[in-house]
Parts: C-alpha cells; sequence; structure tokens
C-alpha cells in the first residue's frame, strides 16, 4: 500500500475545518490552511497534499484565486482541487471548474458523499502519478529515464540560451561492467546498477523530486540512466569549476559505495569513469553538441585508465 493519501482543507472558518478534518482524519493524513497564501505555502512542502479542499469566500484572497495559483505553477498543477463552499448558483460552480477544479460540492454537504468523491479523485491521483512515473522514470533503478534526460536537457538548453547563462553536462559509465555482469551474474549486475544509481542521484536530490520539478520554471540539477551502464548528470548554471566539484562528488559517491569488483582492472571495487562538459547555448549549436563533448572526455578517462573525470 501506498503512503497515506495527504489532504490540504483551506477555510478561513476553523468550524468548516474541524468538521471536514473529523470525517476524513481516519483515512488520511490531514494538512489545514486558515487563508489562501497558507494554502499557497502548504503545498510547497516537500510532501505536496494529493488533493486540495478549498473554500471559496475567504478574506485577501479568495478560493478562485487560490485555484488559480496553483493551476498556473507547473509544480502545483496537477494537484486535485474540490472547491467546498456555500456559494450554491450555478455560475459559481462554473467559474469554479472552469478554473480547473475536478469537482465541486456545496454546503451543506453530505459527509458519506464528500468521503465517497475524495476518495474517487484520489484514486485518480494516484493513477496519474503512476503513469507519470512510468513513462519518466527508470523501471530498474527509479531514476528519470532516458527519455526524461531527453526533455530536460532541452529545456534547460532553452532556458541558459534565454538567459545567456553556461550549461554542463556529465557522462558517467561504470567500469568493466561485462565484467561485472560476466563473474558475479546478471542479477547482482542489476543490484549493483541500483546502488550506484541511487549514489549518484543523492549527490543531486531525490529522484521523484526532479520528476515533480520538471518544468516547473526552475533549474534544477538531474541524474538519469542514459542507456545501461551509462548515466548523465544535468547541470544547468554550472561552469567549469563547478563540473569539476560535482564530477569529483559522483565519482566519490560510487567509488565509496566499496562494491567488490575483483575483475575491473581498475580498482578492487566498483567505480565509474566521468566525462563533463560546458556550454553557454548560441541559437546555432543543438545540446546534442553538449553530449557529444562530454562522450570525448568519457572516452579519454576510459583510456587514461579510467575511474576519473575528465572535462
Ligand atoms: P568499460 O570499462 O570500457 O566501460 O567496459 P564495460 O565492460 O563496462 O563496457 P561494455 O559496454 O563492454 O559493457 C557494458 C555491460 O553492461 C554489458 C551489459 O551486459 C551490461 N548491462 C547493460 N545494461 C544492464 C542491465 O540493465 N543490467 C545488467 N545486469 N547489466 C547491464
Ligand atoms: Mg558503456
Ligand atoms: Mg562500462
Amino acid at each position: 500500500m501506498d503512503n497515506q493519501a495527504r489532504i490540504l482543507i483551506v477555510d478561513d472558518e476553523r468550524f468548516n475545518i474541524n468538521v471536514l478534518v473529523d470525517l476524513l482524519k481516519p483515512d488520511y493524513e490531514m494538512m489545514v490552511a486558515k487563508n489562501g497564501e497558507q494554502a499557497l505555502k502548504r503545498v510547497q512542502s516537500s510532501r505536496p497534499p494529493d488533493l486540495v479542499l478549498l473554500d471559496i469566500m475567504m478574506p485577501d484572497m479568495d478560493g478562485y484565486e487560490v485555484c488559480h495559483r496553483l493551476k498556473e505553477d507547473p509544480l502545483t498543477r496537477d494537484i486535485p482541487i474540490i472547491f467546498v463552499t456555500a456559494m450554491d448558483k450555478t455560475g459559481d460552480e462554473e467559474q469554479g471548474l472552469a478554473l480547473g477544479a475536478v469537482d465541486y460540492i456545496t454546503k451543506p454537504f453530505s459527509p458519506a458523499l464528500v468521503k465517497l468523491r475524495v476518495k474517487n479523485h484520489l484514486r485518480l491521483k494516484q493513477q496519474n502519478d503512476r503513469l507519470r512515473n512510468l513513462a519518466t522514470l527508470d523501471g530498474l533503478t527509479g531514476i528519470p529515464n532516458r527519455r526524461f534526460f531527453d526533455q530536460h536537457l532541452n529545456q534547460e538548453w532553452r532556458r541558459s540560451l534565454r538567459n545567456g547563462s553556461p550549461i554542463s553536462i556529465i557522462l558517467m559509465d561504470i567500469d568493466h561492467f561485462k565484467q561485472y555482469n560476466d563473474h558475479y551474474g546478471h542479477a547482482a549486475g542489476d543490484e549493483c546498477l541500483k546502488q550506484v544509481s541511487g549514489a549518484l542521484a543523492a549527490v543531486v536530490g531525490r529522484a521523484g523530486d526532479l520528476v515533480a520539478h520538471c518544468g516547473s520554471g526552475r533549474a534544477t540539477d538531474l541524474v538519469a540512466r542514459y542507456g545501461g551502464e551509462e548515466f548523465v548528470c544535468v547541470l544547468p548554471d554550472t561552469d567549469g569549476p563547478g563540473v569539476a566539484v560535482v564530477g569529483e562528488r559522483l565519482r566519490t559517491a560510487v567509488y565509496t559505495l566499496n562494491i567488490p569488483h575483483e575483475h575491473s582492472g581498475a580498482a578492487s571495487h566498483v567505480t565509474i569513469s566521468l566525462g563533463g562538459a560546458t556550454l553557454t547555448p548560441c541559437p546555432t549549436t543543438p545540446p546534442s553538441s553538449l553530449i557529444e563533448n562530454a562522450d570525448r572526455n568519457l572516452y579519454r578517462s576510459k583510456e587514461q585508465g579510467r575511474n576519473r573525470l575528465t572535462i
């Protein structure tokens, strides 16, 4: 069973909050906000809500405005919103649904119906999350996949082009991994790939966050599985010295996993070779040039003895 779903209740009346919290608390984890501003803060938490129950009439920022802002931000756009309100005119409901809310419940409400609607919308949300993860995360390692990397790089490339800022990538490849498979077996090879990707992802942050941040308008570092035993790290707003620092962290992260590899030739345990490249995009260069440069440097690292970074 997944983690318990989280529901955010937004209402300026303490009494209304309590009614909904008492109703849903037995089944879900509850968060509350007493006004629009608090609501916008709560959704930015490291574990955002899976569903928002939103009042409309509130001082300062009304529910429509909160809904509008949540739908505007790619980071919160996919969180379903149900209006729970005393405003029972057809026009009110029309406005709420047009803003992107999934449902509209008028007060006084039937507790049983609220529970069922909440359950239905949460099920849909979970299905959507699962599909998004299938499409963007690598099945074996759980880190972002090649497809996600391609999208991410294009997006960050365009941002760098607009801002005139540098962007870097680091290509990584496990040393003598064929030998590892041959001697320890394919299952052990898979396990090794999982550990290595976990260590690499931990250097730049958590995988799930990265996917969730995609398209959020914020520059984010990313580690993805590029191919079989190859990984890639994207570093927006980062130049040569930055690449050296992160690259060394990535190399060390794998090295200190200390996974025995008797037949490596590079060390007595599993290591990676890295190739870094930095460019400040111009309109005539394609993002693939960054990959080509990094690949050339990765090849040099391999040639010069592996377990090293070339920039
Ligand atoms: P080098 O140091 O030059 O990189 O040598 P290498 O042996 O690592 O490189 P090579 O490309 O010859 O071999 C890559 C190996 O990675 C071969 C392939 O079976 C293995 N591999 C690729 N994907 C997977 C996977 O998902 N699971 C397992 N267990 N092995 C994989
Ligand atoms: Mg390879
Ligand atoms: Mg290799």
